[in-house]
């Protein structure tokens, strides 16, 4: 259709605007949008390609991978590596850095994936995707090691996922914005579908693993505990409850009309102070979510500011429309301070056995 824009005409015109800017950054993108429409088809064919169910092996994190999760990896690999934008990638999927083979030429790029996101989600036919996070090597790196991938997400160069659900969708931000394309799959082509994506301030969904609830920390108990009073409650308004148990599709679905996301620090595994990745979940769900208007948390600080230690650092999230996460901060705050009784009691967790009356 006359009029459309491509995302390669979208991403040039960005280039434009910046005098200094090279066709590199534009380079990388055109493979990255490459890696996600070849992972768009394996995904799907689904049973046809025999690429559901378990591949039988662990990732570095001692989670099962499938078979789409080792395929989905091979395939953002291959796709990234030869193109000269990029000194090194980092994947869910692999304990270390990934080299840029020495027969391809090293750019100044570093690229962080997830290339395959809820991938338990697609042996039942749901919504899964690929999260992408794009930083600047060091000068003068051009063999980088885990500590230059170490950069808190303020650093982030670009951010983005593509969702493979019933259609497939890539979302992005360069810093300007968060804008998102559609995959026409008669011409293969990305189209600008959704040219300004912002979230609404305030929400009316929430989305949280509630069988998580005896885990959580007491300012997370008594955010959910007044949504689910609703309207007869403080909030003095109803809520609903959405889990997709993907987080593509849940920061998706804030994107396209506001919400609330929840993976909160909780108790359950003392070494994992949170479930989701923070250098290639959680730090470029953030950089969209901040750039479309809304706000991005551990409840404590903000996702964007922690400074990395370790490849796969995990951290607790709460994501979404900016009023009730800055409600969620100031439930911790006033937690903190003793402020929240009674649910800053140690009791709080066993009411039941001391109930008042
Ligand atoms: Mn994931
Ligand atoms: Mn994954």
């Amino acid at each position: 259709m006359p009029g459309e824009t491509t995302l390669t005409e979208f991403i040039i015109g960005e280039q434009r605007r910046f005098a200094h800017a090279t066709g590199n950054f534009t380079a990388l993108l055109n493979d990255i949008h490459l890696a996600c429409k070849r992972i768009a088809a394996l995904v799907g064919k689904g049973a046809l390609a025999q690429a559901l169910g378990r591949a039988g092996s662990e990732n570095v994190q001692g989670e099962q991978q499938t078979k789409l999760d080792v395929l989905a990896n091979a395939i953002f690999l291959r796709t990234n590596e030869w193109g000269g934008q990029l000194a090194g990638m980092v994947s869910e999927e692999l304990e270390h850095p990934h080299p840029i083979p020495d027969r391809y030429p090293r750019g100044r790029y570093l690229l962080l994936f997830d290339p395959l996101d809820g991938s338990s989600n697609a042996d039942v036919n749901v919504s899964v995707g690929s999260i992408f996070s794009v930083l600047r090597a060091p000068e003068g790196v051009t063999d980088p090691v885990e500590r230059d991938f170490l950069q808190p997400g303020s650093e982030q160069a670009c951010a983005g996922y593509a969702i493979y659900g019933p259609t497939t969708m890539l979302v992005i931000t360069l810093g300007r914005g968060v804008v998102g394309f559609t995959l026409d799959r008669e011409i293969g082509e990305f189209i600008l579908t959704h040219p300004d994506m912002r979230i609404p301030e305030d929400a009316s969904e929430f989305a949280i693993n509630t069988s998580n609830e005896r885990f959580w920390e007491p300012p997370v108990q008594r955010y959910v505990a007044e949504c689910l009073a609703g309207r007869s409650g403080a909030r003095g308004k109803d809520f609903n409850m959405r889990w997709i148990a993907s987080l593509v599709a849940e920061v998706h679905r804030i994107l396209v009309r506001g919400g609330l996301f929840m993976y909160p620090r909780d108790t359950k595994d003392p070494d994992k102070p949170g479930r989701l990745r923070l250098l290639y979940e959680a730090n470029p769900m953030a950089m969209l979510i901040e750039q479309a208007g809304g706000r991005a948390s551990t409840g404590r600080e903000r996702i964007m500011d922690i400074p990395p230690s370790a490849l796969h650092q995990r951290v607790a999230v709460i994501l979404g429309s900016k009023n009730e996460v800055a409600r969620i901060e100031q439930y911790h705050l006033e937690h903190g301070q003793g402020l929240d009784q009674p649910y800053a009691s140690p009791l709080f967790n066993t009411r039941s056995l001391f109930s008042q009356d």
